[in-house]
């Protein structure tokens, strides 16, 4: 399960804290040391760990005493709370266009899920928001990449533009979005070319089709089992072309959880959704608060 060993640890580190009728100074310090410590083992980027236990400890040393909750309890609230916000806070919406259709481009490296992820936000579009998307296949390099979108397509009924390998992404990408506006398609969800690693060529493509129609979310998916490789990524796609937000696939496997809690402090981008599984059905809106009850139990 992910973040096992993480919340077992900061579970651990909790129960010492919980009942204290009275916290010192000194009971802080040796509780934020052990916090520290678990999650720069769940990979957590350092200057992460460094801020988050900063803030923690400022707000805990010399808390009051409540009525309602004892002073451990109340440590315990402030590491909720500061970890709910650094997962961004409250859970980010989709930012659709007044005037459809809403254009969706999705971006990634190789083997991050991202073809599989289009699929699955096609599927959301259509069940949560009650929308006609149209899938767009521009990864023209990836042998198989069209057909495997088809296949998604086909398996959810829903229609996917392709042009085949010969034509640029530039193209089908405008094409496509005229198509959409033809066929009254209200979303547009363009699956773009992914490499293996960033290089130029690839940044200049997704730039291109970014400037043909300033697109309304341009989404980044990453794995969440790469840990800081996954936050390094998100960093350069966030500066080099920008980004609106991040889908972190994987999370169903037993990552640590460290790009999970660093994206946002380090991109400043949220994270929009979670893959919890292969199947079309496991894609979930990410909740910075279900995610802290989760880790903190
Ligand atoms: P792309 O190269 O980024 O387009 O990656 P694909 O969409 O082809 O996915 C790569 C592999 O990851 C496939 O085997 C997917 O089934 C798998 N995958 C994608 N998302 C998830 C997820 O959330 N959980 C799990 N367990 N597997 C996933």
């Amino acid at each position: 399960m992910a973040f096992e060993g993480l919340a077992e640890r900061l579970q651990g580190t909790i129960q010492k804290i919980k009942g204290k009728g009275k916290v010192s100074e000194q009971d802080v310090k040796e509780m934020m040391r052990e916090v520290r410590l678990a999650l720069i083992e769940a990979d957590v980027n350092l200057k992460v760990v460094k801020e988050f236990v900063k803030k923690v400890s400022e707000r805990a040393i010399g808390v009051e005493v409540m009525k309602s909750l004892t002073p451990g309890q109340q440590v315990i609230k402030i590491v909720q709370d500061e970890l709910v916000a650094l997962m961004g806070g409250e859970q980010s919406p989709i930012n659709f266009n007044t005037k459809p259709p809403t254009v969706i481009m999705m971006v990634g490296l190789q083997g991050a899920g991202k073809t599989t992820t289009t699929g699955k936000l096609a599927n959301v579009m259509r069940k949560k928001y009650n929308r006609k998307p149209l899938l767009v296949a521009a990864d023209i390099y990836r042998p198989a990449a069209i057909q495997q979108l088809q296949t998604l397509g086909k398996q959810l009924s829903i229609p996917v533009f392709a042009l085949g390998n010969d034509v640029s992404p530039v193209e089908i990408a405008r094409q496509a979005i005229e198509h959409a506006k033809e066929e009254h398609h209200d979303v547009v969800i363009i699956d773009t070319a992914g490499r293996l690693h960033i290089d130029e060529e690839l940044m200049d493509e997704l730039k291109n089709i970014k400037q043909l129609k300033e697109p309304d979310e341009v989404f980044l998916v990453v794995d969440a089992m790469t840990g800081q490789d996954a936050v390094n990524v998100a960093q350069s796609f966030n500066e080099t072309i920008g980004i609106s937000g991040v889908v972190l696939t994987k999370l169903d496997g037993d990552t640590r959880g460290g790009a999970a809690l660093s994206i946002r402090a380090v991109t400043e981008k949220p994270i929009k959704y979670v893959g919890m599984g292969e199947k079309m059905d496991a894609l979930e809106p990410f909740h910075p608060d279900r995610m802290a009850s989760r880790i903190l139990g």
